[in-house]
């Protein structure tokens, strides 16, 4: 029987933003190798006795919901779905309640790879939701960008999400200038007809480094303005915490009315409404995907720190989360860990 204990107080920060939502990478490996995310040859990966075991990383959860008022929790990678325990972390997650009184929401951010294997004991164990990683439909392009030919394998995911019932299935796409911007009107056109919801994400300086500069990232009003060579738009309500901008697509003959959804990360960043905080596979705390400094919460953790003292050394961090991450200001550098290790 799940029991509801009294917050310690909510992450809060100096800029009025409280983080509701914990983003938990899982592993920092993975079975692809998208460009704009790792190099061909991988990373030195964490070693093993580094990553926290799955009941450390259940009692952090379970700190952030009990303690801390974090009602979302999305587990990322690396690739999630490598992880031996993830469906045992799904459940001990799902066994908890927030300061509402509910268990918390519960989704997934994955390749998509192998999906079909696992989702239905994922579901069974609460999974609430899946984001899955999709740059494009041609086979070839999708080869070259992941560096691995898993096009098939990550469409069986996707419809496997789907005949189990996980409602909303959520598309993400990265673009990337003279690489996939052709893919962004037939993947548009693919997930209306199929009822998912897209969302294309400016190119961020995550990945290896020295691989980002502003020309090769699509900017969000250049997809905008492709996504309108086909589609009506009009603007969807107020995005509020979301990342994402949203857009009402009306029906025509050729596809239903649908919604898609554009992260522009970089030319119109959403800091202000930020509301999250990330826990990476090796147990330090996060207060942004760009931060330049990290708390650890591993080294108390196994030096036997309450609930209590753990739940105060996530709040202390929080107090102190930048404004934004100042990718346009002279002199940003970008974290040493890339966005697989960090966890999207
Ligand atoms: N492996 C899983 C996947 O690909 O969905 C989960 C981890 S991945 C790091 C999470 C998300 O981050 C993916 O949607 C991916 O496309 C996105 N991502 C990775 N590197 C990025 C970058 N440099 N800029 C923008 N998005 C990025
Ligand atoms: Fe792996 Fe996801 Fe990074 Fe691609 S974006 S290399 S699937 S972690």
């Amino acid at each position: 029987m799940p029991t509801t204990v009294l917050p310690l107080g909510t992450l809060s920060d100096t800029h009025g933003r409280v983080a509701r939502d914990l983003r938990v990478s899982l592993t920092d490996r993975c079975n692809l190798r998208c460009s704009y995310c790792m190099p061909a040859e991988g990373l030195p990966w964490l070693p093993t006795p580094d990553v926290l075991t799955d009941e450390e990383v259940a009692r952090l959860i379970g700190v952030a919901v009990g303690l801390l008022g974090v009602r979302k929790l999305r587990f990322t990678g690396g690739e999630p779905l490598l992880r031996h325990g993830l469906a045992d972390i799904i459940a001990a997650s799902a066994g908890l309640r927030t300061d509402e009184g509910t268990a918390p929401e519960l989704s997934l951010t994955t390749n998509g790879v192998g999906l079909d294997k696992h989702v239905h004991r994922l579901v069974e164990s609460g999974l609430d939701r899946v984001n899955i990683s999709l740059d494009s439909l041609d086979r070839q392009r999708y080869a070259a960008l992941a560096r691995r030919d898993r096009l098939p394998d990550v469409l069986r995911g996707l419809a496997a999400a789907e005949a189990v019932g996980l409602r909303p299935i959520k598309v993400n796409t990265v673009v990337m200038r003279g690489v996939n911007e052709a893919d962004v009107v037939p993947l548009a056109a693919f997930c209306l007809d199929r009822g998912y919801g897209l969302r294309f994400i400016e190119h961020m300086p995550l990945g290896p480094e020295h691989t980002w500069d502003r020309s090769t990232m699509v900017p969000s009003a250049e997809i905008l303005a492709a996504l309108r060579t086909r589609f009506v738009l009009t603007p969807a309500e107020q995005r509020g915490s979301a990342p994402a901008e949203e857009w009402l697509v009306a029906a025509s003959d050729d596809h239903p009315a649908g919604r898609i959804g554009v992260i522009a990360s970089v030319t119109a960043p959403f800091c202000a409404a930020c509301d999250r905080t990330r826990l990476t596979a090796d147990g330090q705390l996060r207060t942004c995907l760009f931060s330049r400094t990290e708390t650890d919460l591993r080294t108390p953790l196994r030096d036997g720190a309450s609930d209590t003292e753990l739940a105060r050394l996530w709040l202390g961090a929080h107090r102190g989360k930048a404004a934004g991450h100042g990718i346009d200001r002279p002199g940003f550098r970008q974290p040493a860990r890339t966005m697989s290790s960090i966890g999207g």
